[in-house]
């Protein structure tokens, strides 16, 4: 994962590398390092494990390294342990090269024996440092030509990478180069950038070029120009990025996490917005058109993590509508299945960042069997964004937290829009029923707003389980789904051990691990299946469990099992997960907060997944 950053302009390059670097930290925080040129050339670089304040105290916040041109890394190690050495920048043995790196050479072992052999010399464990020797010795073989050097091991790595590099010889120019990896070049007034991600830069500017696979750029003061990987230029024309710079800022709040939670009700409203016209779904924007969508017999649903989970939902709410049959996978699943894609398929991938690198293999692996694909993406101008055939945005604006919370609302909010669409436009539901539904979408956003009120009861009963080592989440059908989403919010950032589990399914074996105060959150949004759901918390209340019950409808009989009940509002059923996951995240970000760990930024995680 890991998060890149340069800079040549006008400006004090270090300042502005670790402000970038601290948007980027939801990539990776395990070390960071700068390297900046001075106005005699001289390169310096300055690197450290532990998270980028180590590397902000140690430079003064960027005061003690002058110059105007470098380029900064925050690390998610692949190869080799988060350590000084291992941190980026690296430079080549012959210091004629400074790299930051940001993917897998998956070849490098290969590389570097070869380069070894050449008499390069190595210090650190990392297969970024094979790339920075790589560029050294075709530096050097091709007459001491950056753009020959840089093609010459673009085309013999194996892997992903997204690259920003330095030549002692060349100052004042940063060169960058992907593959698979994200990288944006964004156009200041005073000067260029580059980037993985584009809200690291929107405090700079909002005019973003995009980099696609296999190429090159060179950013000076005053320009940047592109090449293929057979060095002819490519002429780019840049984006206009919506966002605006303050929402990547944290504001009043103790982290971003619980400002994206409250932010649940406007992004749903914007993402309604965004396809909802005169009462009526329009999903045309993404090529999905009615008669495109009275084609399609059978949706494929992938996706990693929380975006997994949100397939999961999709799966059960468009079957519910539709009866059309729909699969979900896990995107890095997904391409080891030997199955035939029938043209009438359609697969929806889903993901916040647009990068994930599972997804995008799935994505590229649907492709091939030549079905139609849709992307649910939240990030403008990403990779899959580009290679889906059509796109449906979510409006969540920058996500920084580690956890996903706004995303996956709005991911949902898509979802509807998807499940009532093929069902109206397939002639499932009635002219009425779509209209409720329109009017149901409209007043979601209140009703998540509603939900998000609990906060005060959810605050104590986070510290009354913070001390447990174990819980489970319990539901039938698609609160099955919501149980999977919440039981992941707590694990990944509290670190309390958490399974998500099929009501009925715990009796076949994991009933087994519940004894006197196991807790078990039940959630009950389904009135068809409450009955057997509430038979099923009995059996854990039984059993000594300590029992949370999240539900709207049933309240009444839960009430009796549950030692704590968290009622959410009433909304028609299809709509419930939207609601029920609003207490799950809460109570994930009030146990950490209680546990006292980091929120934002959880061990060993990082936030956009573009390692495979
Ligand atoms: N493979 C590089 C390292 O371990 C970069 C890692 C990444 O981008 O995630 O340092």
């Amino acid at each position: 994962m890991c998060g890149i950053i340069g800079y040549v302009g006008d400006r004090q390059a270090a300042p502005l590398l670790l402000e970038g670097l601290d948007k980027l930290q939801y990539r990776g925080y395990d070390s960071a390092g700068i390297a900046v040129r001075d106005d005699q050339k001289q390169i310096s670089v300055v690197k450290t494990s532990g998270k980028l304040e180590v590397l902000v105290a140690k430079t003064d916040s960027g005061r003690t390294i002058r110059g105007r041109c470098g380029i900064g890394h925050t690390r998610w190690a692949t190869h080799g342990e988060p350590s000084g050495v291992n941190s980026h920048p690296h430079v080549s043995c012959d210091g004629k090269v400074v790299v930051v790196h940001n993917g897998i050479i998956e070849n490098y072992a290969e590389q570097k024996e070869k380069l070894k052999q050449r008499g390069f010399t190595f210090v650190s464990a990392t297969d970024t440092e094979v790339a920075a020797n790589m560029l050294a010795y075709y530096y050097r073989k091709n007459g001491n030509d950056p753009q020959k050097a840089i093609a010459a091991t673009m085309l013999r790595i194996k892997g992903s990478f997204a690259f920003g590099i330095m030549f002692e010889d060349y100052p004042d120019i940063v060169f960058a180069a992907r593959n698979d990896s994200p990288l944006v070049v964004g156009d200041a007034n005073d000067g260029y950038l580059i980037a993985s991600d584009t809200h690291a830069i929107l405090a700079y500017t909002k005019k973003i070029y995009y980099l696609n696979n296999m190429e090159l750029a060179m950013i000076t003061r005053d320009g940047v120009s592109f090449l293929n990987i057979d060095l002819e230029p490519v002429s780019k024309v840049p984006s206009e990025i919506a966002w605006d710079s303050n929402s990547s800022d944290k504001g009043e709040y103790d982290h971003y996490m619980i400002k994206e939670i409250e932010e649940q009700p406007k992004v749903v409203q914007q993402t309604l917005e965004r396809y909802i016209q005169n009462g009526k779904i329009d999903l045309g924007i993404s090529q999905l058109n009615d008669s495109h969508i009275k084609g399609i017999n059978r949706i494929y649903i992938l996706g990693c993590g929380s975006a997994y989970h949100a397939a999961q939902i999709a799966k059960y709410q468009i079957e519910n509508l539709t009866s059309m049959s729909v699969e979900t996978e896990i995107a890095s699943e997904f391409r080891y299945r030997n199955i035939r894609l029938e043209p009438s398929s359609m697969v929806i991938v889903i993901s916040q960042s647009g990068e994930t690198a599972d997804t995008l293999a799935a994505l590229r692996r649907a492709k091939e069997s030549g079905v139609f694909s849709l992307a649910i993406v939240n990030v403008q101008g990403s990779a899959i964004a580009r290679e889906a055939d059509g796109v449906l945005y979510t409006c969540a604006g920058p996500e920084i937290s580690v956890a996903t919370t706004k995303a996956y609302s709005a991911q949902l909010a898509v979802i509807y829009l998807i499940a009532i669409q093929l069902a109206y436009v397939k002639n499932m539901i009635s002219e009425q029923k779509y209209k409720s539904y329109i009017g149901e979408l409209s007043e979601l956003p209140e009703r998540i707003r509603e939900c998000i009120k609990c906060s005060e009861k959810i605050k104590d009963l986070a510290v009354a389980i913070s001390g447990s080592h174990h819980a489970f989440y319990i539901g039938r059908g698609v609160d099955c789904a919501v149980a999977m989403e919440g039981s992941l919010k707590l694990k990944e950032i509290s670190y309390i051990h958490s399974e998500a589990y099929a009501a009925g399914e715990l009796k076949h074996g994991t009933i087994s691990l519940i004894e006197n105060g196991s807790v078990v959150i039940g959630i009950i949004t389904q009135r068809r299946l409450a009955e057997k759901t509430l038979s099923n918390i009995q059996e854990v209340k039984s059993r000594g469990a300590y029992v949370i019950g999240i539900s709207n409808n049933c309240l009444e009989q839960m009430s009796e099992v549950a030692d704590v009940m968290v009622s959410i509002p009433s909304t028609d059923d299809f709509f419930a997960p939207s609601l029920a996951i609003i207490p799950l995240q809460l109570l994930a970000y009030y146990v950490c907060v209680a546990k006292g760990m980091d929120v934002d930024k959880p061990r060993n995680l990082a936030k956009s997944v573009t390692v495979e």
